[in-house]
């Protein structure tokens, strides 16, 4: 097993690895799946330290990045790798960065409540997000094939406008991005959100069959499939209140809560 001074390597089963940052407040986590000729990396985690690092140690397969969506704690080291996929929708964030928000709140989430060593390359006070194009672009329904597994794109906005859900059909696996974690709200209150595609994208991966395991990018790894049917729940209960909407605050469910 990998012992390292900044990432966590936990093994799911022996093609799968969670890459977890918990010496940062927002415990994130990117993922490693291996297929028999390709590898994919979902997300590449803050960037406070090299994840390439740690898949060298994983694996000698071609690694293509799948983002799961452009905020800066889910790209963090996409400058590492060659080939990188984004939804079509979030082409330009990756580009040219996300128009009108500030490099000072991204240092500042970034440098805080941080409990574990970083690295002497990490300076919060210059620190910058990855900026650069896409190998390819990723749409609703696309499949990404790594030999014996592929992995099935589900355009899920709300979080952001081009967040992915990632389905893998051969373990079960959903993995969920920033679409569903537990413990923190999941976040749709700033201008780039949409409460209501939100709701939307929440009420699409609820009645996906043949769950086995949910992955979120923050926080707990790996939240049982019957966490669905609260998703279920909160959708309804969302819907009927008109509470999908900005400015109606935390809603708290069983094992999840949003903040519009
Ligand atoms: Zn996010
Ligand atoms: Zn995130």
């Amino acid at each position: 097993m990998i012992v390292d001074a900044w990432f966590t390597v936990q093994q799911i089963d022996e093609a799968t690895y969670a890459i977890s940052e918990y010496g940062h407040w927002e415990k994130v986590h990117s993922f490693l799946l291996l297929g028999t000729k390709k590898a994919a990396l979902i997300d590449t985690g803050l960037g406070i330290d090299s994840i390439k690092r740690i898949t060298n140690q994983l694996t000698d397969l071609p690694i293509t990045v799948l983002t799961t969506h452009v905020h800066s704690d889910h790209i963090g080291s996409h400058g590492e790798f060659d080939s990188l996929c984004v939804h079509e929708a979030e082409e330009d964030w990756l580009i040219s960065g996300i128009k009108g928000l500030s490099i000072d709140i991204i240092r500042k989430n970034i440098g805080r409540d941080i409990t574990l060593p970083t690295p002497a390359s990490f300076n919060p006070e210059t620190f910058t997000p990855f900026q650069g194009k896409p190998t390819g672009l990723l749409k609703d329904g696309g499949e990404i094939e790594l030999g014996e597994r592929t992995l099935t794109i589900i355009h899920t906005p709300g979080h952001s406008p081009g967040h992915i859900c990632l389905f893998d059909k051969s373990t079960g696996y959903l993995f969920t991005g920033d679409l569903l974690y537990d413990e923190t709200p999941v976040y749709a209150f700033y201008p780039t959100t949409n409460p209501a595609d939100l709701v939307a994208s929440w009420e699409r991966i609820s009645s996906l069959k043949g769950i086995y395991k949910i992955y979120g990018s923050h926080n707990t790894l790996g939240l049982e499939p019957s966490l669905l049917n609260e998703v279920k729940i909160a959708v309804r209960y969302l819907r009927e209140n008109d509470l999908a909407k900005f400015g109606t605050g935390i809603h708290r469910f069983s094992g999840f809560s949003v903040q519009f």
